[in-house]
C-alpha cells in the first residue's frame, strides 16, 4: 500500500489548492476544450495510476504540447485505501443529479455530487477501470455514439469494443460516461484489464491517454473542435483501423446462492451454446447461445460454502460480434 500512498502524495502536491477533492487541472490557455481522464472511480481498479502520474508529471514539466484544458480525478482514493471497490455503495452507479435517498448521506453519494460539477466542465471524458477477473484484452465499453467509436479508434488501448448503449430514460443509477454522454458529449470508458498494478494495464492506458491529448491537439490545430462534422471526418482519417464490436446478447441474473460457475473462466472467454459453465455438484448452468463471456462473477463465500458478500445481480453476460 506504500506505492498507493505515494502516488496520493504525488498528486496532491500538484494539485495542493484543491484540498481533498482529488482534482489535477493543466490549462494550456490556447482553448477552452476540456478533457476528463478519471482513474479509481472503483478503489481496487488502481492500474490507471502510474499513467495518470507520469502525465501530471510530464504535463508540468512542459513536455506535452497540449492548447486545451485536461481535468485528472482520482474518484474514490478512500476506497482504494482499503482496497475496497467501494466503502458504502458502488460509486459509478451515483452520478445522479436526484440520487437514490439511502444513498445522498453514503461516502459515495457524497463523491459523486463533488465529482457531477467537475464532469460538467468537460467536453470529453476517458474513464479507466479495470475488471475483477483477467480478460483476455483491454476493451472499451461505452454509449455508442460515432464520435466515440471514432475516437475509440483513432486512440487505440484495444481493439474490442462493447456498445453499453442505455436503454432507460430516466434511469435509477448512471455511471460517469452515462452522465456525460447524456451532456452530448463523446463519453469512453476503458477496461484495462484485470485489476491492480501491472504493465499490460499500464501500456493500455498510456497509449489512450496519450493518443487521445494528441488527437484532441490536432483538432485544436486545425480549429475543427467547434465543429462537429469536421472533427468526426479528421478523427477517422487518423483512425488505428477497425474495432471488433460486441454487444451483449444475454444477461444471466444470479438466482439462487448455490449457483456457481466453474473455477478459471475470463472476460472475453469463448462459450458455445449448450456448455456446462457451472461448478461440479452445483445447479447445473448452461450457455444459452455461442459468443464469450462478459463479467463472470465468483463471489466471496464462507467455509460452508455461502455467499458472504452482497449477490451480484448477474452471474455472466454473453456477448457477440456485431
Ligand atoms: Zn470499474
Amino acid at each position: 500500500m506504500n506505492n498507493l500512498e505515494a502516488y496520493f502524495h504525488q498528486f496532491q502536491q500538484y494539485s495542493a489548492h484543491q484540498g481533498d477533492i482529488f482534482l489535477y487541472q493543466y490549462d494550456g490557455q490556447k482553448s477552452s476544450y476540456t478533457i476528463h481522464l478519471s482513474g479509481i472511480i472503483h478503489g481496487n481498479e488502481v492500474g490507471s495510476l502510474p499513467t495518470l502520474l507520469a502525465l501530471i508529471e510530464d504535463l508540468e514539466r512542459g513536455l506535452i504540447k497540449f492548447g486545451g484544458r485536461i481535468n485528472i480525478t482520482l474518484g474514490n482514493p478512500e476506497a482504494s485505501r482499503q482496497d475496497k471497490r467501494f466503502i458504502d455503495a458502488d460509486l459509478n452507479r451515483l452520478f445522479l443529479k436526484d440520487q437514490p435517498h439511502e444513498h445522498i448521506d453514503t461516502h459515495e453519494g457524497k463523491r459523486a455530487r463533488a465529482l457531477m460539477p467537475i464532469l460538467d466542465q468537460s467536453d470529453l471524458i476517458l474513464d479507466l477501470h479495470q475488471t475483477m477477473l483477467p480478460s483476455a484484452m483491454p476493451f472499451y465499453i461505452f454509449p455508442n455514439t460515432p464520435i466515440a467509436r471514432a475516437i475509440a479508434e483513432g486512440i487505440g488501448g484495444t481493439k474490442a469494443y462493447i456498445d453499453a448503449t442505455p436503454t432507460e430514460d430516466k434511469p435509477t443509477y448512471q455511471c460517469a460516461d452515462e452522465y456525460v454522454w447524456r451532456q452530448g458529449k463523446p463519453a469512453l470508458t476503458l477496461e484495462l484489464g484485470e485489476m491492480g498494478f501491472h504493465q499490460p494495464a499500464t501500456d493500455a492506458a498510456t497509449e489512450s491517454v496519450r493518443n487521445l491529448i494528441a488527437l484532441i491537439e490536432m483538432l485544436r490545430a486545425q480549429h475543427a473542435l467547434q465543429n462537429p462534422h469536421t472533427m468526426l471526418s479528421l478523427i477517422q482519417s487518423r483512425s488505428k483501423g477497425q474495432l471488433s464490436q460486441y454487444r451483449t446478447v444475454h444477461r444471466e441474473p444470479y438466482g439462487e446462492p448455490d449457483r456457481q460457475l466453474a473455477p478459471g473462466f475470463i472476460n472475453f472467454q469463448e462459450v458455445t451454446k449448450g456448455e456446462v459453465l457451472s461448478a461440479a455438484n452445483t445447479p447445473v448452468i448452461v450457455a444459452p447461445c455461442s459468443g464469450r463471456l462478459l463479467f463472470p462473477k465468483y463471489p466471496s463465500r464462507d467455509e460452508h460454502g455461502q455467499v458472504n458478500e452482497t449477490l451480484p445481480k448477474e452471474i455472466f453476460r454473453i456477448i457477440q460480434t456485431v
